[in-house]
């Protein structure tokens, strides 16, 4: 019988890779891990927490306006990313440490190389040494992507946000998914002015339609300058092209002055020691000049020169592997999980693809993953809660009832403000379980999480009536909501 240096190889030290090794190491296996970048991985190193963090930091902007309205004595503040930055860094530092420290207690041994495959048992680091496992895992996640635009490489993306030396004073972000809009959302709270295009007709495609075009109002009304059925179609160093006439100026981040003022600054000032301001043309013609361009257009996974097909693994288009639901690949002895895999590319869904392979591999439980009713959050301003079907899917399969109300929050609009939250359930006319749940709130984060254990309890429109509201709150319309808005 062959025999192998570990029972359990794990190549990516991200959330997903981190909690199978120690689960695995725990149940008694021989663990190691390669990791060639930072321990934590995107969420904890470039994603979720960095981010998280960064929209803490910017919705303090809106507070000093609002506790004045409340009695309080306060004058605006200012926001100091050089005051911010070296904390987020040194909190970044904690928590790699923090999942190191977690890695050794568990007996998992650690390796801070690159790791690809020399065959479906064997594993080679950037050094040439090899060593060999019963199992691999591979849980290498995903990076961001840039689009096949000219000069694109001028542009940054979410990765590059966290080290940038100082906060630009005008930025362009071009996507309108997850990413494209929480960074619009927590850089105008900064200060930076922002402008987004998006290609498509409304941002956040395929969630409720509803629920976007509330977010779109409330980003708008927060000072982004979005831009919808706009992309880019040539970019390139400001202090490269011939200044704009004014008339094409109009609707961008950019006016006339600021953009001499820039190729001056990218001449010799701050702007051209950090990369310059950079010249856009969008498809509706208009031309501007921003400090940055964020792309936060799509993410691939990290599969590229692994190995992965030499070995027999089969990839899809787009570098995802194919797994099965237990997360088997082609190769018996290969498993992968997370954005690797690009099925449902959120943290808690790779720690659970994680789990499950152990359960299967090392606990002789063969547990598939459940993919269904997973609740989800954007951290827009405010914040997008939603678990289950939209409107849009529901009607495709189901007849339905839409509950929704859409209101301004006491908090808020005691202070005087227009935002408005919104209140959505979609339910079944025959079963009546609740088929999809939708927030636009602050905090709906949380509250999706709460609603999202009635919604995978298969709970109904009357489990959710006979709830007594909390009041006063928000969450109560979901409780109180008496009479459908329209059937379907
Ligand atoms: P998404 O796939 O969500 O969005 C990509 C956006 O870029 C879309 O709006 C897409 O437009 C647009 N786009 C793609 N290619 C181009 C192009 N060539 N030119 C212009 N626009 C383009 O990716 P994200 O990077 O925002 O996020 C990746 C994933 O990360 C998410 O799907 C999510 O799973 C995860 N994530 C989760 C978060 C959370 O849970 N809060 C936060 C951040 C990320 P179109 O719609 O037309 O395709």
């Amino acid at each position: 019988m062959a025999t192998f240096d570990y029972d359990l190889f794990v190549i990516g030290g991200g959330s997903g890779g981190v909690r199978a090794a120690r689960v695995a190491a725990a149940e008694g296996a021989r663990v190691a891990l390669a990791e060639e970048s930072r321990l934590g991985g995107t969420c904890v190193i470039r994603g979720c927490v960095p981010k998280k963090l960064m929209v803490f930091a910017s919705s303090y902007r809106e507070s000093f306006a609002d506790a004045r309205a409340y009695g309080w004595d306060v004058a605006d503040g200012a926001f100091h990313w050089d005051a911010f930055q070296p904390h987020l860094h040194k909190e970044l530092e904690r928590l790699e440490g923090v999942y190191r420290s977690l890695l050794d207690t568990s007996g998992v041994e650690v390796f801070d190389s690159r790791a690809v495959l020399d065959d479906p048992h064997t594993i080679r680091f950037a050094n040439g040494v090899t060593k060999t496992a019963k199992h691999i895992l591979i849980a290498t996640g995903g990076r961001p992507v840039r689009p096949d635009f000219p000069c694109a490489d001028l542009g940054i993306v979410s990765d590059d946000i966290f080290d940038l030396p100082e906060l630009p004073k005008s930025i362009l972000i071009v996507g309108g998914g997850y990413i494209a809009c929480e960074f619009a959302c927590i850089l105008s709270g900064m200060g930076v002015q922002v402008t987004q295009f998006y290609r498509g007709a409304q941002i956040l495609r395929g969630f409720d339609e509803e629920a976007r075009g509330l977010i779109a109002e409330m980003m708008r009304e927060h000072g982004i300058d979005l831009h919808v059925g706009t992309n880019i179609v040539d970019m390139a160093p400001a202090s490269e092209r011939p200044a704009p006439d004014e008339e094409n100026q109009a609707g961008m981040g950019a006016d006339v002055h600021q953009m001499a003022a820039l190729q001056t600054d990218a001449r010799g000032g701050d702007a051209a020691a950090r990369g310059g301001p950079i010249w856009v043309k969008s498809t509706n013609g208009h031309e501007g000049v921003f400090d940055h361009v964020l792309f936060a257009t799509g993410r691939r996974p990290n599969t590229d020169k692994m190995g992965l097909e030499e070995a027999g693994v089969k990839l899809a288009r787009g570098g995802a592997v194919e797994v099965d639901e237990y997360s088997q690949t082609s190769v018996p002895s290969i498993y992968a999980i997370g954005d690797a895999t690009d099925r449902v590319n959120l943290t808690p869904v790779a720690i659970r693809e994680g789990m499950a392979f152990v359960e299967t591999v090392f606990k002789g439980n063969p547990t598939p993953v459940d993919h269904d009713l997973i609740p989800s959050a954007v951290f827009t301003q405010p914040e997008f809660g939603t678990v289950g079907l939209t409107e849009e899917q529901a009607r495709e399969d189901h007849e339905i009832e839409v509950y929704c109300t859409s209101f301004r929050p006491m908090q808020t609009a005691f202070a005087g403000k227009p935002g408005r939250v919104l209140m959505k359930l979609i339910v079944d006319r025959d079963s009546r379980k609740v088929l999809g749940c939708h927030i636009v709130a602050p905090q709906a984060g949380e509250m999706i999480q709460l609603a999202g254990i009635a919604v995978k309890m298969g709970a109904t429109k009357e489990d959710f009536d006979r709830t007594v509201a909390v009041h006063p709150t928000m969450a109560e319309e979901l409780v109180t909501m008496k009479t459908p808005v329209r059937t379907a």
